[in-house]
């Protein structure tokens, strides 16, 4: 019998989801999405970010046929990353395997493209701006709120939260069903910035196949990704206490072109307007002690294990979930009842790691950065000698994807440990 999949959030893992889910052929899938349809609006006024994507969130992608190469071909493959400076020349930080970076939004759309050229509607839809308000696990009912208009009660058969990192599925499940769950705000927040690469009348010409970083200071820093199409997208990283007075125009321009003169340069007055009216985001990690209620509600992605940006490992992991759910049911012959709990036991522990991973493999403290950068060298060149006895250090092994995170914690734990000592 074909079982109705209600998916709430049209993000990475819920899109991700949704065509390894009809793949599976005995599944409808409804998509609900809070936010409006990206394809229909202006993205300069939208929240978004630059993604890198590893071999870990890769290989997820590349199970759906044509999906892995849709999404290489919108991207731009980074072989390192420059460190620009208010002066003197950039630091230059080479990578050895080239990295896969492209815009949230933009990874977002290829993957409902797709959806929608593969699927008629019979057997997928989505609904933007309607999102989700209420559950009732006993009528196995959820509350949809639109845009516009009333509110209205959708049944289903399973129910997927992939509504976030601020889930109110899993708000839902914390109050009403005793899902333990921890919740912190990182203080960074950010706020998305899209620049032209070249400049030819300024004489700028910044590498296509770098990430751009400049730090102004220790808690304000940008970050810039080229794109297609000779443009970079980005942002800007700051502290949430800290108040920059950016509400027109002029103080925006005044505040790149003194903070960032490279970037600022780079800015139209257009940029300026716009970057007023973007909102802020703010950062919530998220370690819940199981991914599922019942036999048919599972937490995926964020919605189950954000994690701070710091290791680029959110998207990654969130897209490896829906190999490792998909998996499960073809062990358990698409038995919710039996999936659903080995997912969580299979799959929180690793949660656990990359949240401790995310939160502790950079130090803070003078004296730890020089250490960091030592262990980084030596364990790089201990391990081209040696490489059966010496792992590299934490970041090169996160490339491991035959690693699992907790082993990858494991292997580091000493480091981990140390970091999070000296920030008691
Ligand atoms: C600045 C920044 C940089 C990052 N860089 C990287 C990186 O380089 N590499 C990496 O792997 N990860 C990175 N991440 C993390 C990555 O973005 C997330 O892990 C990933 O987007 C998670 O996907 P998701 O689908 O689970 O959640 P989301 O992308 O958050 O999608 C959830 C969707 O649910 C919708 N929604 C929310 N609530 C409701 C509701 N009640 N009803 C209906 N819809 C709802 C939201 O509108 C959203 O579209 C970064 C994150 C940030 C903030």
């Amino acid at each position: 019998m074909v079982q109705k999949v209600v998916i709430i959030g049209a993000g990475p893992s819920g899109l991700l989801l949704a065509h390894y889910l009809l793949r599976r052929g005995q599944y409808r899938v409804e998509i609900y999405e809070r936010r409006a349809d990206l394809r229909l609006v202006d993205a300069s006024q939208d929240r978004t970010f630059p993604i890198s994507l590893q071999e870990r969130g890769r290989k997820a992608l590349r199970e759906i046929a044509g999906l892995d190469e849709a999404i290489a071909a919108a991207s731009v493959f980074c072989n390192g990353t420059m460190i620009h400076r208010k002066r003197g020349r950039a630091r230059k930080f080479p990578r050895a395997t080239p990295i896969l970076t492209l815009d949230r939004n933009r990874l977002v759309m290829i993957l409902l493209q797709q959806l929608t050229q593969m699927y008629p509607v019979e057997q997928f839809s989505i609904r933007f701006s309607c999102e989700c308000v209420q559950i009732d696990q006993k009528a196995k009912t959820v509350t949809l709120q639109p845009g516009q208009g009333e509110a209205f009660l959708l049944n289903y058969d399973r129910l997927v939260a992939a509504d976030g990192a601020r889930s109110q599925i899993r708000d839902i499940l914390v109050r009403d069903a005793g899902l333990h769950c921890e919740q912190s705000d990182v203080p960074d927040a950010y706020k998305s910035v899209f620049l032209p690469r070249l400049d030819p009348a300024l004489g700028i010409e910044l590498e296509p196949d770098k990430i751009h970083g400049f730090n102004r200071d220790n808690q304000t820093r940008m970050l810039m990704v080229p794109q297609p199409g000779d443009r970079l997208n980005g942002v800007l990283i700051f502290d949430v206490e800290q108040n920059l007075n950016l509400s027109t125009k002029d103080e925006v321009l005044t505040f790149f072109r003194e903070g960032f003169p490279l970037f600022g340069q780079l800015m139209s007055e257009t940029e300026a307007e716009d970057f007023v009216k973007r909102p802020v985001g703010r950062v919530l990690t998220v370690r819940c002690d199981r991914f599922h209620e019942g036999d048919s509600i599972l937490l995926i992605g964020d919605a189950a294990h954000a994690v701070s940006p710091s290791i680029g490992q959110g998207c990654n992991a969130s897209l490896e979930d829906v190999s490792i759910f998909d998996r499960l049911l073809e062990q358990y012959e698409d038995d919710w009842s039996l999936a659903l709990p080995a997912f969580t036991q299979q799959r929180v522990p690793d949660a656990h790691a990359l949240k401790d991973l995310s939160d502790y493999s950079f130090p803070r403290t003078q004296g730890l950065k020089v250490e960091f950068f030592l262990r980084l060298a030596l364990k790089k060149l201990l391990h081209q000698w040696f490489p059966q006895r010496v792992k590299p250090f934490v970041f090169d092994l996160l490339l491991d994807h035959n690693l699992s995170y907790s082993q990858i914690l494991s292997l580091n734990q000493g480091w981990i440990n140390k970091v999070k000592r000296s920030l008691r």
